[in-house]
């Protein structure tokens, strides 16, 4: 920091507060000075609030009513780079910047004093008398040497209540002393647990390796079949990122995930990382704000928003399954992780790895323009093949009505269970029936709050709706004609196929996979690792299966409806499938027995089910990324959706219009708008929605027009506008 960045008491300072406010407010420097990117307390009208010194002030209020900073915090300033990163964001995804403050400050008590706890280790006494307890406390401190323990951790690990320890404390025996609570994470070992790669494996690290060590920017696309050992790849980028002194962050898409992850990173580098999402508690969220901005921890795992901790020298990002969607935030602030992941690293001279077996096209792109590196595993770890892949004609199978278990995939899961081996039959859909309809009357039962309709969970004998998680029981009646015993569920949920194949397969154990079964994550782990371990011989599974889990003993996946992704009208929609079924594929086969992967589909012709088949990603890939190019649409254009809702819905509409003939803002940049049209569900928990479509060619400044236009219209009243940059979904 240079002295320029210094603020002397009393000179004037602009603080962005956290405060849903459209400005940098000016105050006074306090005794002492402080620093540009201080993290302070400031008073507002009566109340305390929490900023960052961002600059300069403006000097356009009346001197004499600036007051005066508060309090400088005891955390380390927010860095050059963090402020950068915070309006960049903030600009490309039309988010305030106090909204973007709120994200990059997300760890409770920030503005209290470090705080202290009790903690507990060997001391200088010798005990009155021996019980068999007390013995089993000190000998667990012997054991760890000079380490210290919370009470709870000590009397755990020694199995003794905690009025043991306490007595002992009395005696001097254990010396209890004050700690501060925010501890730096175990050190880790970069060359601790490090395989032997194959040659494969070695060339990809290598490269990896080389632009670590360059300490500059850059992104490169590491694309390798399901279990060729991409992860063991980046595991070496990080250790050498660690050998360099720099901190290393991985992004994964599911907390359920992390556990099973966290383990391999222990066994890899010798200690736990830092873990961060939303089911850490307070305390440790604090804690790792904190030391990941003093350097007391190296490696985080987490979910998207650890891409906004104060990292004081991160040096790589890695996106795992970087094509999964839920990397883009769909409430709250609207920024897709995978994105905003390259723009921090672009800013503080890191690598960025996107790592996938089935990159995003926008992924593809970057690196067939050359703006990424790409780098390749193209064999699976071990004696594990690729799956062989069919698909099965429905058209040419015969099955009655209301089943959906053609008797060729029958017959290939009869097969496996006779060697001993597992199945899966997999179909993207929760719940027994995604439609429940009247016989009388025709009614098909709807949420009250959403144009959706509700779908059948018979497990739990409920309605439930999908969109705004509304559930009812199950009527007995029609709730339109009022006509008993006529409701019939139409179509095929997880749970309705788990029942037809009970029936085609009596004494197979059934385990049925769907994320709404499982009452905690916890639970769900365990539901996997009994899988794993061969406590089932059919898995019946929804998306959550697709995703990184190993079951060995699988060779079959079935995939009930491989056309149900290529229908609507989404832009990703064959990408999807794509990514979808080659992910579900991927299960099968992982060690030493190859599998094979059938796709019942109606339009085996389909140019994405042929694409499919033939495991011509790259042909794939061209072909698609040819049309996106004609129709001008992402990654080859750009694209804005903005959603209006209010419970009025002709409010909404009136807004639209508005919007939507006044659009010279738009134009001015080349930019068309479409709509204003009802949202595919033009009604979630009671709000009417409304959107428009905003395409641009690729190198036009969209944000700033898009600024311009929607702020002729302040919103009033219960109207809600939110602005999506690159939409990953269309609902
Ligand atoms: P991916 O991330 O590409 O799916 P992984 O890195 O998870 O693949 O590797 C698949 C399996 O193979 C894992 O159990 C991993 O530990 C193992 N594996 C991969 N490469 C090696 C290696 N070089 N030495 C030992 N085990 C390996
Ligand atoms: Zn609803």
């Amino acid at each position: 920091m240079s002295d320029t960045d210094f603020f002397e008491e009393g000179a004037l300072v602009g603080v962005l507060t956290t405060q849903p406010l459209d400005r940098v407010l000016d105050y006074k420097a306090p005794a002492g000075g402080c620093w540009k990117g201080a993290f302070v307390e400031v008073p507002l009208g009566p109340r305390k609030v929490l900023g960052v010194v961002w600059g300069k002030g403006r000097g356009d209020w009346d001197i004499s009513k600036v007051r005066s900073v508060m309090r400088v915090l005891d955390v380390a300033p927010m860095r050059e780079e963090m402020r950068a990163f915070v309006e960049k964001s903030a600009h490309y995804t039309l988010t305030s910047l106090p909204a973007m403050l709120r994200l990059a400050t997300r760890a409770p008590g920030l503005s209290d004093p470090p705080s202290m706890r009790k903690v507990y280790r060997m001391g200088e006494g010798t005990p009155d008398r021996v019980t068999e307890a007390r013995t089993r406390v000190m000998e667990t401190l012997k054991e760890y040497g000079g380490l210290s323990f919370t009470l709870k951790e000590l009397s755990e690990m020694a199995s003794v209540t905690s009025s043991v320890v306490k007595g002992l404390v009395k005696q001097g025996v254990v010396a209890e002393e004050n700690a501060p609570r925010d501890t730096p994470f175990p050190k880790m070992q970069p060359d601790y647990g490090a395989k032997d790669l194959t040659l494969e494996q070695d060339e990809a690290a290598e490269k990896l390796r080389v632009g670590i060590e360059s300490q500059s920017y850059g992104t490169t696309l590491l694309r390798g079949v399901t279990g060729s050992g991409k992860t063991e790849v980046y595991l070496e980028a990080i250790a050498d990122c660690l050998k360099i002194g720099r901190q290393a962050l991985v992004l994964l898409p599911e907390i359920a995930l992390t556990a099973e992850f966290l383990t391999r990173i222990e066994a890899r580098f010798g200690a736990k990382p830092a873990e961060w999402h939303s089911g850490v508690t307070m305390t440790e969220r604090r804690r790792i704000w904190k030391m990941v901005g003093q350097g007391g921890a190296q490696v985080v795992i987490g979910a998207r928003s650890a891409l906004f901790l104060p990292f004081q020298n991160l040096g790589l990002i890695v996106v795992d399954e970087e094509h999964d969607t839920s990397y883009k935030q769909d409430d709250g602030v609207l920024y897709n992780a995978r994105d905003m992941a390259v723009l921090r690293a672009s800013l503080c001279g890191a690598r960025v790895v996107l790592a996938s077996a089935t990159p995003s096209l926008e992924s593809w792109a970057n690196a067939d323009a050359g703006k990424y590196e790409r780098v390749e595993l193209n064999s699976r770890f071990g004696p594990a093949v690729l799956p062989d892949m069919r698909v099965i004609d429905m058209r040419n199978e015969k099955l009655p009505a209301s089943t959906w278990i053609s008797p060729t995939l029958q017959a290939a899961v009869k097969d496996r269970m006779a060697k001993g081996e597992q199945s899966l039959l997999f179909i993207n859909r929760r719940g027994y029936a995604p439609v429940t309809v009247c016989r009388a009357c025709g009614e098909q039962i709807g949420c009250d709050h959403c144009d959706a309709s509700m779908v059948e969970h018979r497990f739990q004998n409920r309605l439930l709706c999908h969109q705004c998680g509304e559930s009812k029981p199950m009527p007995e009646a029609c709730p339109s004609c009022g006509v008993e015993g006529k409701l019939a569920p139409v179509g095929p949920g997880v749970e309705r196929l788990a029942e037809e194949a009970q029936s085609h397969f009596p004494d197979a154990r059934l385990a049925v996979l769907s994320s709404d079964l499982f009452g905690s994550a916890r639970a769900l782990k365990e539901g996997i690792r009994a899988i794993a371990d061969g406590g089932a011989d059919i898995i019946i599974g929804t998306q959550l299966v697709a995703k990184g889990h190993n079951f060995p003993m699988l060779t079959l996946v079935g995939v009930i409806d491989a056309d149900l992704g290529l229908q609507g009208s989404d832009l990703r929609a064959a990408e999807r499938t794509f990514q979808l079924m080659r992910q579900v594929a991927g299960r099968a086969g992982r060690s030493e027995r190859k599998g094979a992967a059938y796709l019942q589909s109606f339009q085996p012709e389909h140019p994405v089910i042929r694409a499919i088949l033939a495991g011509d990603e790259e042909g794939f890939w061209q072909a698609e990324a040819g049309e996106r190019r004609q129709a001008g649409v992402p990654p080859y254009g750009r694209m804005a959706g903005i959603i209006l809702s209010s419970p009025d819905v002709q409010s909404v509409f009136d807004l639209g219009n508005a919007l939507a003939r006044n659009d010279g803002a738009l134009r001015q940049i080349g930019a068309q708008v479409f709509g204003p049209a009802p949202a595919p569900i033009a009604r979630v928990r009671g709000r009417h929605r409304v959107r428009l479509l905003v395409k641009a060619e690729k190198t036009v400044p969209l944000q700033n027009a898009i600024s311009k236009w929607i702020g002729q219209f302040p919103l009033k009243g219960d109207i809600r506008l939110s602005v999506d940059i690159d939409p990953q979904s269309f609902y």
